[in-house]
């Protein structure tokens, strides 16, 4: 069985792909009955922060991670002493050695500012001091290739491979050290994990084979890219997991989509049951090139879940937005809103939309709107509002009867029902659009719905 892990450093809100490497992961782990490792990468004390962290294990668990597969979390910065043992293994090998260049030096030997080490310090014999940093030295012949689940097998030619930094000048061994080490030390048979490392993948096979482990399978996944082609990003786009859970994405509905990112189930689905996906997925069919994050299809899929709940589920998920201390409204009655939310289910992609689909019910006067008001009320508004007030004063109160007398009404201005509720719609809704009318007017009753008929006609 294989051992994966999830290596995120905890820099920033946990990003959409972050959870997509997360999961490929976690369902390779979950197929072979082997294990996923959380070590979170913790070494660069100035950027981290524990809320990071904490999102981080949150948002995993949100996306069902958990059980026996999971181990974890480790923390990179628990390994200080193995990270330091491990650059002694390299040191005595001969296969490190400490160097005193700055960067501008070797920009003045080699004159150019992109290439790389031009391994001055190689054969000096520098012992330790201040301002030296350690150099790993890589072979000067022969290839390096990688093998790659998704790339194929990338070969990179160890001559254009220069002695790269192990540990800075303060000691501290590098993020290229301490995660060869750890996958080492955690027995990882796969490195799955974002394009984005891919040139640091032969840095690390060599690092893993001189402290004599054999080099795992890798994997890079492909970057996540907008509707304009460029590469996500928290500045330009709502990357952030916890973004898309405030707005009432359903986890079922995220990891299904964040599954698409790449790799495709049979039969061109979009909508995939897990157990489907663990069937299914093959690291290996993933595709190389950028995967689209498609928020209109991520909205479309979290819709079919959304309509796919049970209705009491949907009511119970939907709970966190209609609590007074978030919405608009002082008090709201459970009792309504059960009333409601079949009506609601299947209009919601999101859940965040609940609010303004029930406020109607809620606030004590129909949210106003400018331009819904003026499109409401148009033509013979006046006269249709003064002949619903009229027909519905003793109107039997079901759904049924106030679509039939208002139906009435139209007809004797000449309008199709269509036309003819919209003034009502909006002066009891406040909304040109929304729940069906008259099943709303139903759980509203008879005195609020006659009362702001009234208000909107003075
Ligand atoms: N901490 C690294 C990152 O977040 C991990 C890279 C890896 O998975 O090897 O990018």
């Amino acid at each position: 069985s294989i051992r994966v892990r999830f290596a995120p450093s905890p820099t920033g809100m946990f990003h959409v792909g972050g959870a997509r490497s997360a999961l490929f992961n976690w369902v390779m782990a979950r197929q072979s009955g082997g294990a996923l490792v959380l070590r979170i990468e913790d070494t660069d004390t100035s950027r981290n922060r524990p809320e990071w962290t904490e999102g981080i294990i949150r948002a995993l668990a949100w996306l069902g991670m958990d059980g026996d597969e999971y181990e974890g979390p480790y923390f990179q910065s628990a390994g200080a002493a193995q990270h330091a043992e491990a650059l002694r293994t390299l040191m005595d090998q001969g296969r490190a050695y400490y160097c005193d260049c700055t960067r501008d030096d070797v920009i003045a030997r080699t004159g150019d500012q992109h290439k790389g080490y031009d391994g001055f310090c190689r054969d000096r014999g520098l012992g330790p001091g201040p301002g030296r940093a350690v150099r790993f030295r890589t072979p000067d012949e022969g290839q390096t290739t990688v093998v790659d689940l998704i790339r194929g097998n990338p070969v990179f030619e160890n001559a254009v491979l220069e002695d790269f930094v192990v540990a800075r000048a303060d000691g501290s061994v590098t993020f290229l050290l301490a995660n060869a080490v750890d996958d080492i030390q955690q027995r990882i048979t796969h490195v799955v994990r974002g394009e984005e490392h891919l040139s640091n993948a032969p840095k690390q096979q060599l690092l893993w084979t001189a402290l004599g482990a054999e080099p795992p399978v890798w994997a890079h996944v492909p970057v996540i890219v907008n509707e304009k082609r460029q590469k996500l990003s928290k500045r330009r786009d709502k990357v952030a997991l916890e973004d898309y859970r405030a707005e009432g994405y359903l986890p079922e509905a995220m990891r299904n989509y964040l599954m698409l990112l790449g790799w495709a189930p049979s039969g061109d689905r979009e909508i995939v049951p897990w157990k489907d996906i663990e069937a299914e997925f093959r690291i290996e069919d993933v595709n190389s090139s950028p995967a689209f994050f498609d928020v209109k299809k991520l909205r479309a899929i979290n819709g079919e879940y959304v309509r796919a709940l049970p209705v009491e589920r949907f009511a119970a998920e939907c709970r966190p937005w209609l609590d007074p201390a978030r919405a608009p409204w002082d008090s709201y009655d459970p009792a309504v809103f059960e009333r409601l939310a079949s009506l609601a289910q299947t209009r919601v992609a999101v859940l965040a939309e609940i609010v303004e689909m029930v406020d109607f019910a809620f606030l004590p006067e129909p949210p106003f709107d400018e331009a819904a008001w003026n499109k409401g009320m148009k033509g013979p508004a006046a006269e249709l509002l003064a002949g619903a007030e009229d027909a519905y004063r003793d109107a039997p109160w079901t759904a049924e009867e106030l679509k039939t007398r208002l139906e009435a009404v139209g007809t004797a201005h000449g309008l199709k029902l269509g036309k003819a509720q919209a003034p009502v719609r909006v002066a009891v809704t406040g909304r040109t659009v929304g729940l069906p009318l008259f099943e709303s007017l139903e759980i509203l009753g008879r005195e609020t719905t006659l009362a702001r008929i009234a208000a909107a006609r003075t």
